[in-house]
């Protein structure tokens, strides 16, 4: 078949206009479809072809998804890659100039047959690897020029810069979408503090947080504005440093709790240029964690009535001793109040030293039961464990047993709740008595030595050590192998030495059992 040859040396001015105008408008093309939808006009707008089709790699195939033809093409068809030029194209990164396509061996003749096109350019776009094809066809043969090559080349390598960038576009709006999605299932409102301008941005939950209108404009001094005056001094320091002095903040009026987390950002020279943060209403768990303060601190004063209900007729014993030795002493100062009144009066002054006696009992007594509430202050470790030793004296059951006490000297003050600490002493003491039970030896020794920025309180006791279906649940509640036995025991000092900063755990003995727990020292004790 001889070749209807039309030679087109020259590509019409207008063609270069055209492309222009077409990387003008792909560079701000939003998505693919507006960048196929530019590709598909200008790709016939500068060849003067009769059919433009737009060619997207889909895996192992060929999608036909746009064309603008004389003639029906493929559109929405697939094909696989080895079996179109557009796949060719694709597979060896080449254009395709096919002047007669029946002539040429890579088109598949029969797809052909039915359509107008009799020659053919294909050009792929690619930014590493080609992604997609413009073909454009022609109703005869010809063949084309270098120029004409060009120009369909020059808008396929414009077209790959645009889809790479419309699908950059894409993914950081379907980023920016998830973020939000994230942000809002966190319950989190997100802010960015621009540290060169002090412009702030901040989304619409997290401006709600601070107390301002969602839709309003929003500056530092606004978020600021929002939060309690007295934690302001910490706010400001996040925004300086990105470095969170807090763990919550005060909302203005101190009806909320909010959470505030920040993150330096730093150019490629580490200078700061912005801080960008997160914020979280936390009230509901904040007040949780208050209910479940009280509560701890009311199960710890119950089980202190308990124990108290337990010591009572040792107790009474304890008072009567001096009660009734002030007693005989005042019988007596009656009796010799007339004969000789030096004797008298000495006998008073015994009778009184009696009294002071109980009054400290008593005085005790009141201390050890406390008023529930948490409260921590600097304590010498060595002098908390005498109180409870001499409490648990007290008890008739505990005389047999010996109770010592080992202090390092020199120790640093203790920053705790004296008065739960006491109640873990106090449970160990009874747990270690009680486990010794008919043991020949029956010794408890607490040990009181300094570890760096903690206290460690040892109490070590000369029993069986522990049963070992209850050492693969100690510290789990209801254990027990006692008869009338809770279990909660050692649940609960474990809970109050944690609550306190410390750590409490259980050391096997040889013999018995030794249980160790830390409180830390007073900050001043630790920076000295
Ligand atoms: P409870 O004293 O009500 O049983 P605890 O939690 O204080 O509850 O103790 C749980 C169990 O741990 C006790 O029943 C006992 O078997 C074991 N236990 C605790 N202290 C010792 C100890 N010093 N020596 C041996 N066993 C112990």
């Amino acid at each position: 078949m001889a070749l209807a040859m039309l030679k087109n040396p020259t590509v019409p001015q207008h063609g270069w206009q055209a492309l222009v105008r077409a990387i003008e408008q792909l560079a701000t093309a939003n998505d693919l479809a507006d960048v196929i939808a530019i590709v598909r006009s200008t790709a016939r707008d500068i060849s003067g072809a009769d059919g433009i089709c737009f060619v997207l790699r889909d895996g192992e195939c060929c999608h036909y998804v746009e064309e603008l033809a004389i003639g029906p093409l493929w559109k929405g068809k697939r094909f696989p890659l080895t079996a179109c030029i557009s796949g060719w194209c694709m597979l060896n990164d080449q254009s395709a100039v096919i002047p007669d396509i029946y002539l040429d061996p890579r088109i598949p003749h029969d797809a052909y047959r039915p359509t107008f096109v009799k020659s053919l350019v294909m050009v792929p776009v690619k930014t590493t690897k080609p992604i997609a094809a413009i073909g454009t066809y022609w109703a005869e043969t010809r063949e084309f020029s270098d120029d004409e090559l060009a120009l369909i080349e020059a808008l396929g390598r414009s077209t790959s810069a645009a889809i790479a960038a419309a699908q950059l576009r894409q993914s950081l709006v379907e980023s920016e979408h998830r973020l939000a999605m994230a942000l809002d299932a966190g319950g989190l409102g997100a802010w960015e503090l621009n540290l060169g301008t002090c412009e702030l941005i901040a989304t619409p939950a997290a401006k709600i947080m601070f107390g301002a209108d969602p839709d309003a404009p929003f500056g530092r001094d606004d978020l600021l504005a929002g939060i309690h005056p007295d934690d302001r001094e910490a706010a400001a320091w996040l925004f300086e440093t990105g470095l969170s002095r807090d763990e919550e903040y005060r909302s203005a009026d101190g009806s909320r709790r909010l959470e505030l987390r920040g993150r330096m950002v730093t150019d490629g020279d580490g200078t700061p240029v912005r801080v960008t943060g997160v914020v979280r209403d936390v009230t509901e768990r904040h007040q949780a964690k208050e209910r479940l303060e009280s509560l701890r601190s009311e199960l710890v004063r119950v089980a202190r009535l308990n124990d108290l209900g337990a010591m009572a007729s040792a107790l009474a014993h304890e008072l009567n001793q001096p009660l009734a030795a002030a007693s005989n002493y005042l019988h007596a100062a009656e009796r010799l109040m007339d004969r000789d009144p030096a004797q008298a009066l000495s006998a008073i002054t015994k009778a009184e030293a009696q009294f002071v006696r109980t009054k400290d009992i008593i005085q005790r007594i009141r201390g050890f039961v406390g008023q529930g509430k948490s409260e921590r202050t600097a304590e010498d470790a060595e002098l908390v464990c005498r109180e409870v030793l001499e409490l648990a004296r007290m008890t008739a059951r505990h005389d047999d047993v010996a109770m010592y006490l080992k202090a390092d000297t020199g120790l640093p003050k203790v920053q705790i709740d004296k008065v739960q600490i006491q109640q873990v002493l106090f449970n160990l003491l009874r747990n270690a008595v009680e486990a010794m039970g008919d043991s020949a030896t029956r010794r408890v020794t607490i040990s009181v030595t300094a570890e760096g920025d903690m206290v460690k309180l040892a109490v070590a006791d000369t029993g069986p050590g522990l049963d070992p279906d209850i050492a693969a649940h100690l510290f789990q509640p209801f254990h027990t192998t006692k008869e009338g036995g809770m279990g909660v025991g050692l649940s609960l000092c474990r809970k109050i030495v944690e609550a306190q900063g410390g750590k409490l755990w259980h050391e096997p003995g040889n013999p018995g059992a030794t249980f160790v727990f830390t409180v830390p020292v007073t900050e001043q004790a630790a920076t000295s």
